[in-house]
């Protein structure tokens, strides 16, 4: 089946079916403690399979679908949390597009989501793209700000292949800062250059007060580099695939 004909089945009615979220842990690199899980997006297709969101986001986002994904991602994950055995601490990573980040119910929606449920303002982590603070900046600051008040958290995600990282470390509340993959997956070839730019990235961060997540951890080698680097936690292969979450209980039950 082409892209086109694919994506032409992305529909709105049939979204809260065809959705489900995968989870993969985010672990604190030196002690092996799980710091949280991100939430990420799958769409079953019912002749397809399994299809990854880089092949249906940006659809989702000319095609106005977002708002309608953001709320049922939201509602799956809450659902998910219920059979899933955790501590209070653990934090839900859920990415949000340009589009939700500016949208005015975005505060409605969380609040309405979190109230009532075992998940707690606290635990839950926003990850912003740079792209996304740019599409209307003060609208997203203010609004970064005002869930900031009600305890949500931010996290700048694929930091470092955007335009505006710096001023958005000085502009914005942002706890976490992940470091994206392609930073990451060089550094076991020596790879001098991502190393420096590694190293600069993990200075500005805990300058700002940050602590950074690295993504995309495959192999001991860029493990071992990353805590001798002084990251504090990262993501990746090495640690485990996004899962569905009734899988999460036995993969945590065999974690170290
Ligand atoms: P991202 O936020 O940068 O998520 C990390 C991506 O890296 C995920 O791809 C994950 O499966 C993949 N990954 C994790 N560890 C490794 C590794 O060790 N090696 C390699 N090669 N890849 C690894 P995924 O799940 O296909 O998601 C792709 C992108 O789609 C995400 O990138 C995110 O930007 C977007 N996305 C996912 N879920 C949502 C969502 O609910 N809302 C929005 N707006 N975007 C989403
Ligand atoms: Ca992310
Ligand atoms: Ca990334």
């Amino acid at each position: 089946m082409n892209t086109r004909t694919l994506l032409n089945g992305l529909r709105a009615d049939t979204l809260k079916d065809e959705l489900t979220v995968y989870y993969q842990p985010i672990i604190v690199l030196r002690t092996g403690q799980i710091l949280g899980y991100e939430a990420l997006l799958r769409w079953f297709h019912p002749k397809e399979g399994l299809i990854s969101p880089g092949i249906f986001i940006t659809f989702a986002e000319q095609h106005e679908l977002m708002s309608e994904i953001t709320q049922i991602l939201f509602k799956k994950v809450i659902q998910d949390q219920a059979c899933w055995n955790h501590n209070e601490s653990t934090l839900i990573s859920l990415n949000i597009s340009a589009q939700t980040l500016t949208d005015d119910d975005l505060l409605k929606l969380l609040n309405s989501l979190v109230s009532g449920t075992q998940v707690s303002n606290k635990q839950v982590m926003i990850e912003i793209t740079e792209t996304a603070t740019l599409t209307n900046p003060q609208k997203a600051r203010t609004l970064i700000k005002e869930l900031s008040k009600e305890g949500f958290s931010f996290a700048l995600d694929d930091f470092g292949t955007g335009y505006s990282s710096l001023t958005n470390l000085r502009d914005l509340q942002i706890n976490e800062i992940k470091i994206d993959k392609s930073f990451i997956q060089n550094i076991d070839d020596h790879s001098h250059a991502d190393q420096v730019l590694i190293d600069a990235i993990l200075s500005i961060a805990h300058a700002f007060g940050s602590y950074v997540v690295a993504e995309g951890i495959e192999t001991q080698q860029t493990l071992a580099l990353l805590k001798s680097m002084n990251c504090y936690a990262g993501q990746g292969y090495l640690f485990a695939k996004p899962m569905p979450a009734t899988a999460i209980d036995s993969w945590h039950a065999q974690w170290p």
